[in-house]
């Protein structure tokens, strides 16, 4: 079966577009109870973007710390709660922010359609009714949520995504001003997720001419921006890295991601670390999959001068190592795509601690 799926509706792009919200969400205000939930970053509550916010009086708008964890289903449901009791149903929920507040502005659409809580729904087409209308404005780039069908959550058992056509957002404002201001760290680990999305989506056997056209295209960018003459956090190279994230995200819709990122999850669900940074601890050392990109990645971490920390397992305990490579293991998407169909054969829980005892 060839994937099949639902693309944004409608995409803004452009430096500056973030000024078109008002005039786009006015078309949609008469909706439901009138008035549009925004969930914005905390990083921008006293900054100037909060006031160019096209609030109105009716409107509700949140501020969330992204930065003590990932989201999470308990949050979910609580913005979901807290907003139905108090003001009714919005016309509309708009996320501003990186993949964190995208994704729970993604989940909390569809939870206010879907009873219950949001972990019953941790999986692929477990949603039972449309979510509301949303928009999506990143502010950092690189993990491709500003276009994937996904809403990573992580609950009591399990960091799971709400997976259907109906995640992914009605609209999306590419604004590369809005990611000027990143801390240089993030803005290499978060645009190292899409050069890893492109590596994987490449290099297994479900990459086919057209992920390959956004991935070459998004690797292109990627060497613009962290490799070539003019490499750096410059207003061009972030109007690049916008339009990488977003095409970086499409090649692994329709391939697939790999190895790095099955070691990833397990980094995540263990040690609570973050997706990008964990991509970039494990990536680093994933020569035997990845040579060439393995390579290219680590010249742009000496030149970026990034901090990416070595020698991590040894504080780890043998349980906890044994755990990240179950979780690894249990991802056969990933594994059947970047080793093949009979990768049972060559990879086994032992040798995935192998891999973890690396880092
Ligand atoms: P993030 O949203 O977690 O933000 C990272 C940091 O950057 C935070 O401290 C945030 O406050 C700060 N920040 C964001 N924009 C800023 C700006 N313009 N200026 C200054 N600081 C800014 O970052 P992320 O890496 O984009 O997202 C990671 C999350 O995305 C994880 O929860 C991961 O699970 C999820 N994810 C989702 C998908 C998907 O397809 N849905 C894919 C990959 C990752
Ligand atoms: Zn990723």
């Amino acid at each position: 079966m060839h994937k099949n799926f639902k693309g944004i509706e409608k995409t803004v792009y452009g430096r500056g577009s973030f000024d078109q919200l008002g005039t786009i969400l006015d078309e949609k205000r008469g909706d439901n109870d009138k008035f549009m939930l925004f969930i914005v970053d905390n990083y921008f509550k006293d900054k100037p973007l909060s006031k160019r916010i096209p609030l109105k009086p009716e409107d509700v708008i949140m501020y969330i710390d992204v930065d003590p964890h990932e989201p999470t289903t308990d949050q979910v449901d609580s913005i979901r709660d807290q907003v139905l009791g108090s003001k009714g149903l919005p016309a509309g929920v708009i996320g501003i922010g990186g993949g964190s507040i995208m994704d729970i502005a993604k989940a909390v659409s569809l939870m206010f359609t879907n009873e219950g809580s949001s972990t019953l729904y941790q999986g692929l087409n477990l949603i039972k009714k449309p979510g509301i209308y949303h928009v999506g404005v990143p502010t950092i780039s690189g993990t491709g949520a500003e276009v994937s069908m996904t809403a990573v959550l992580t609950g009591p058992e399990k960091k799971l995504g709400l997976k259907c056509e109906w995640t992914v957002f009605n609209q999306v404002v590419l604004d590369p001003e809005l990611i000027a201001t990143v801390p240089r760290n993030w803005w290499f680990y978060t645009g190292m997720d899409t050069y890893i999305h492109c590596i994987e989506s490449e290099n297994g056997i479900l990459n086919n001419a057209y992920s390959h056209a956004y991935a070459e295209q998004a690797l292109k960018l990627c060497r613009d921006i962290f490799l070539g003459p003019a490499s750096g956090q410059t207003p061009e190279n972030d109007d690049k890295l916008m339009v990488a994230s977003l095409m970086g995200g499409l090649s692994l819709t329709y391939s697939e991601v790999g190895v790095c990122h099955a070691l990833s999850y397990g980094l995540s669900k263990i040690l609570g670390m973050r997706h990008c940074f964990a991509n970039c601890v494990a990536f680093n050392h994933l020569e035997d999959y990845y040579p060439e990109g393995v390579r290219e990645f680590r010249e742009m971490v000496r030149k970026h001068n990034i901090d990416l920390p070595q020698g991590l397992s040894k504080d780890w305990s043998d349980e906890q190592i044994t755990a990240m490579a179950k979780v690894s293991y249990n991802l056969p998407h990933m594994w059947n795509h970047a080793v093949g169909p009979d990768w049972k054969d060559k990879v086994t829980v032992e040798s995935i601690e192998e891999l973890f005892r690396r880092l």
